[in-house]
């Protein structure tokens, strides 16, 4: 993973371009509790009812699922648009996805703003996380 402060053009090699920080399953569990709960979760859309049946009648889903509660819901909850990717390990990558984006006057003010969040919520500036 290399790690660049400033904005470079997009490369060909590159396959992952995030502005945001590098963090760890640990890290993430300390500063929010809930982010990997398990939810439950209804296991299909049709109505029946489920304190009796365990599966539905019409589509053969159990009543209920058993759903991680994930990082990528986690990220999202931080900022509309951004991402966590898990790496090797229990690294995690949070930020927003700059590969295929233009820089715009918008997206500019979305990274100076996501850099302000983050290092309220982690206590470190976000900087560009590629890997090649
Ligand atoms: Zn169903």
């Amino acid at each position: 993973m290399k790690i660049r402060q400033q904005f470079v053009s997009n490369s060909s090699s590159s396959n992952f371009c995030i502005f945001g920080i590098e963090t760890t399953t640990d890290v993430i569990k300390t500063l929010f509790p809930h982010a990997f709960d398990t939810k439950i979760m209804v296991g299909c859309n049709h109505k029946f009812d489920r304190t009796t049946q365990k599966f539905c009648g019409e589509c053969g889903q159990s009543a209920y699922k058993e759903c991680q509660g994930n990082v990528h819901t986690f990220a999202n909850s931080l900022m509309d648009g951004c991402i966590a990717k898990p790496g090797y390990y229990d690294e995690y990558f949070i930020g927003i996805d700059v590969q295929s984006k233009p820089l715009t006057k918008e997206l500019q003010q979305n990274l100076e703003a996501f850099d302000t969040l983050i290092e309220q919520k982690f206590g470190q500036r976000c900087c560009f996380l590629i890997k090649e």
